[in-house]
């Protein structure tokens, strides 16, 4: 596996690999792996040629206060992780080989960038696509890899690639969980013994209210049914959002009668929890 902090090395590498014929998979990642970026660089060794993988904690998608500077780190580990996966070539840069001290342009997608997390985060999505832009255009892959765990992400990559014309194709994966239901995350690591026994519970209210929403077909009661739902069963938990809204668009829908994306936040403890659910899919 090359190992690379250089992005002229990388540009190199990967132009050489396509010159070939090589197809290559993208995975952009922060990481601590777990098995949720395991099962992307998994899927990218099955269907590419190459895959890359970049591993870097991008501060621009970072707002004041948040944990840009906690962020779990452990390189040695994740080195070993991907090499394990069968990765080709796993990208560490430095933030200043990638962000000049005279950098000035953002790549922003607003409208799917305002709802749900962009309400506490206004900036964020403006950083992950900016980021998500520089690498596609430094690896030039034939697919770049994301989660559905970050549902609101991956629509707004989607759009971009299409806006901007990257010759790329999205493949979105689905969510990996511990067996208690809990979505894997980097951030569950803020988790203490007692809140990680609590945290299953913002995927099982997911699984509660789908139950429900057999029987109440308006958004607005369900959503106010699981809200009564958290506040009862995880009183310690803080809610950010629950939203049910089109998968695509983003916009929260009126009614039930088509797919709808169930999206929550929640803070606990430290962490800040997300999750969600297609309605009318099986997942
Ligand atoms: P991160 O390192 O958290 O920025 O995540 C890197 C990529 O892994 C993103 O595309 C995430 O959506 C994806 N990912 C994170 N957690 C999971 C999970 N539990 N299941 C599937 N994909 C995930």
């Amino acid at each position: 596996m090359h190992v690379i902090t250089d992005p002229h090395q990388l540009r190199t590498l990967c132009w050489e690999w396509r010159c070939r014929g090589d197809k290559a998979a993208l995975v952009p990642t922060m990481g601590f792996f777990h098995q949720g970026h395991l099962s992307l660089m998994r899927w990218a060794r099955q269907n590419s040629d190459r895959v890359v993988v970049s591993l870097f904690v991008n501060p621009a998608q970072f707002g004041p206060g948040e944990d840009l500077d906690s962020y779990p780190v452990d390189w040695e580990r994740d080195r070993d992780l991907a090499e394990q996966a069968g990765v080709d070539l796993l990208f560490l840069p430095e933030a200043s080989a990638l962000y000049a001290p005279a950098h000035a342009t953002w790549v922003e997608v607003p409208e799917l960038s305002a709802p749900l997390c962009g309400r506490t985060r206004p900036h964020h999505f403006r950083g992950v696509c900016t980021i998500v832009a520089k690498l596609l255009l430094l690896t030039l892959p034939e697919v770049a890899v994301f989660g559905q765990k970050d549902w609101q992400q991956l629509a707004i990559i989607r759009r971009m690639v299409v806006d901007l014309g990257f010759p790329v194709r999205i493949e979105g994966r689905p969510i990996v969980r511990e067996q208690d239901g809990l979505a894997m995350s980097s951030r569950n690591a803020y988790l203490d013994e007692e809140l990680r026994a609590r945290a299953p519970l913002l995927y099982a209210g997911l699984c509660r209210a789908r139950q429900w929403a057999d029987r109440e077909r308006d958004p607005k009661a369900l959503l106010l049914s699981l809200r009564q739902w958290y506040e009862r069963e995880i009183p310690e938990a803080r809610i950010d959002y629950l939203e049910l809204v089109d998968p695509d668009t983003l916009a929260r829908v009126e009614t039930l009668d088509r797919s709808a994306l169930l999206a929550a936040a929640l803070h606990l403890g430290r962490a800040r929890l997300i999750d969600n659910l297609l309605l009318g899919h099986t997942q």
